[in-house]
């Protein structure tokens, strides 16, 4: 056992101690049949030795370190730094990258568990090819490289490139064309953090508002971000007790046809906080998306919505679905309990989905849309106009509304572009067999033109602003009248 050392605390104890009882066996075979010579029995003992360290400290899938190794190392490298400092003597600073695969889970779910695996291999065998970079997987996508380098310009410099290159190997081949990109985390030591778990929460909040800001950026720490991020657990928080507490409410804003008669209303979601303030919705939609909170907010929104139209009997309603939901397979299965317990018709709704979430489906996604539509949904493309919408694509989708984003709408009356662009979305909605709804009408003469440009149905504040359901009710009943 002497020969095994001071590293015998590791997991690999165990396998060492059997290296060394296989070697003493070997050895004591040997020595009586004279048949081994003593080389050979040492090098079967060191490979066996190897192999179990790597075992204990290399996750098989990337070949990177596992997490508890990577931590052991960053941890030393930290307190290397603090006792240095101590000393006064200098330094050799160092920075952590936090990288997260985007998209992730829908590459495993679009593309099959086999393309998920070739994208971790090759971002692990590209990261431990980088000169000076020590690379370990902390878990499931999430990865963690130390540099020994803190100047953000020539970090960026490599960072990109090393982006660059790994997406044009991925991309490249069929299995993993659904990679979309990295998003990573920043944060130096011992500028930001001094031990290595401060280090490793500053990179991931980093990356946190980094992937809120859209994802496939490169993040650096900075102190401002804790605020913003305790502020967003704040919101998590509250949510959470609102949804148990039923504090949310849903709203409903009039949609109107060419005549002016009510043709649906668009379920939008309302929570006044417990100081009486306004949330608004797109600030805490996005927190909940963040997690599986957004699985309930759906459910809590699509369920509501149900008892609503049964209450108020509105010719349509359209209610929001956020992307993250879409991409998970607990959509379909909810709606379906939803309609089934609240007796309700799928014809009667239409889903929103934002337009970039659409424009990007993975095979998984177009599936459900299509399971969704011949459940009876109509699908309408929200804020249209805002990614970088390729007409192209639109051919090819299962989508029965296009809605033109209101940053478009609103300058209509003055903006060649905008004229241009609507009506171009006018003229391809027909030939697809597609409507055109405009929002944000705020003013009869975008209403004027947005009908001149093929709109059929619009939305604003002009023909009213969202309202209780009860409230809605009664302008469905000046129309009808
Ligand atoms: P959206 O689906 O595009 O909803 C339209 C937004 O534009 C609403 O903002 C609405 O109040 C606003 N709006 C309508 N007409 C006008 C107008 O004439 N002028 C101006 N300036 N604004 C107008 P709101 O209610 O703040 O909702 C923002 C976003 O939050 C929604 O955008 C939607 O993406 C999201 N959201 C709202 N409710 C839900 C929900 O139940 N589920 C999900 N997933 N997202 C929701
Ligand atoms: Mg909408
Ligand atoms: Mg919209």
């Amino acid at each position: 056992m002497a020969l095994i050392g001071p590293r015998a605390e590791t997991t690999a104890d165990v396998s060492f101690a059997s290296a060394a009882a296989l070697c003493s066996a070997l050895a004591s075979a040997a020595l009586i049949s004279h048949v081994l010579p003593f080389t050979s029995i040492w090098r079967q003992f060191r490979a066996q030795r190897e192999k179990a360290e790597r075992r204990a400290n290399i996750d098989d899938l990337s070949g990177c370190l596992n997490r508890r190794r990577f931590m052991e190392i960053l941890d030393q490298r930290l307190s290397d730094i603090t006792s240095r400092q101590i000393r006064r003597q200098q330094t050799q600073d160092l920075t952590l990258l936090l990288i997260d695969v985007d998209h992730f889970k829908m590459i495993n779910d679009g593309f099959g568990h086999a393309s998920g695996d070739d994208v971790l291999r090759a971002l692990g065998r590209r990261a431990l090819a980088e000169s000076g970079w020590t690379a370990g997987r902390l878990g499931g996508d999430e990865f963690a490289i130390i540099v020994d380098d803190t100047d953000h310009r020539s970090l960026d410099h490599r960072i990109r490139r090393f982006c660059q290159e790994l997406a044009a190997e991925l991309r490249d081949k069929e299995k993993t064309r659904g990679y979309q990109g990295v998003s990573i985390g920043v944060a130096s030591a011992p500028a930001d953090a001094a031990n290595s778990h401060d280090l490793l929460n500053k990179a991931d909040v980093a990356l946190y508002v980094g992937k809120r800001n859209g994802r496939g950026n490169i993040t650096y720490y900075h102190k401002d971000m804790e605020r913003e991020h305790a502020e967003q657990r704040q919101i998590a928080r509250d949510l959470q007790a609102a949804l148990l507490l039923d504090q949310l409410e849903l709203h409903y804003q009039p949609i109107v046809g060419l005549d002016g008669e009510l043709a649906a209303v668009e379920a939008l979601l309302r929570w006044r906080n417990n100081v009486g303030g306004y949330v608004p919705p797109d600030k805490f939609v996005r927190v909940a998306e963040q997690s599986d909170m957004i699985d309930r907010l759906g459910e809590w929104v699509f369920r509501r919505a149900c008892r609503d139209l049964k209450a108020v009997d509105f010719p349509r309603v359209s209610v929001n679905v956020s992307g993250a939901q879409l991409k998970n397979d607990r959509l379909v299965p909810m709606l379906r309990t939803v309609l089934r317990e609240t007796r309700c018709d799928a014809s009667r709704f239409t889903l929103e989905i934002t337009e970039t979430v659409v424009l990007r489906a993975t095979p998984a996604v177009l599936r459900t849309l299509r399971e969704l539509r011949a459940m009876g949904f109509l699908i309408a493309l929200d804020d249209f106009g805002t990614g970088n919408n390729s007409f192209a694509l639109l051919r090819d989708l299962p989508v029965d509304f296009i809605k033109i984003d209101k940053s478009y709408t609103q300058r209509l009356e003055t903006d060649k572009i905008s004229q241009v662009f609507v009506t171009a979305v006018g003229e391809i909605a027909k030939a697809l067999g597609m409507s055109v709804v405009a929002e944000g009408i705020e003013t009869e003469e975008q209403h004027a033109c947005a009908r001149i440009a093929g709109a059929v149905r619009f939305q604003g504040y002009l023909h009213g602003k969202a309202q209780p359901p009860r409230a809605v009710a009664s302008i469905a009943g000046q129309a009808a009248g």
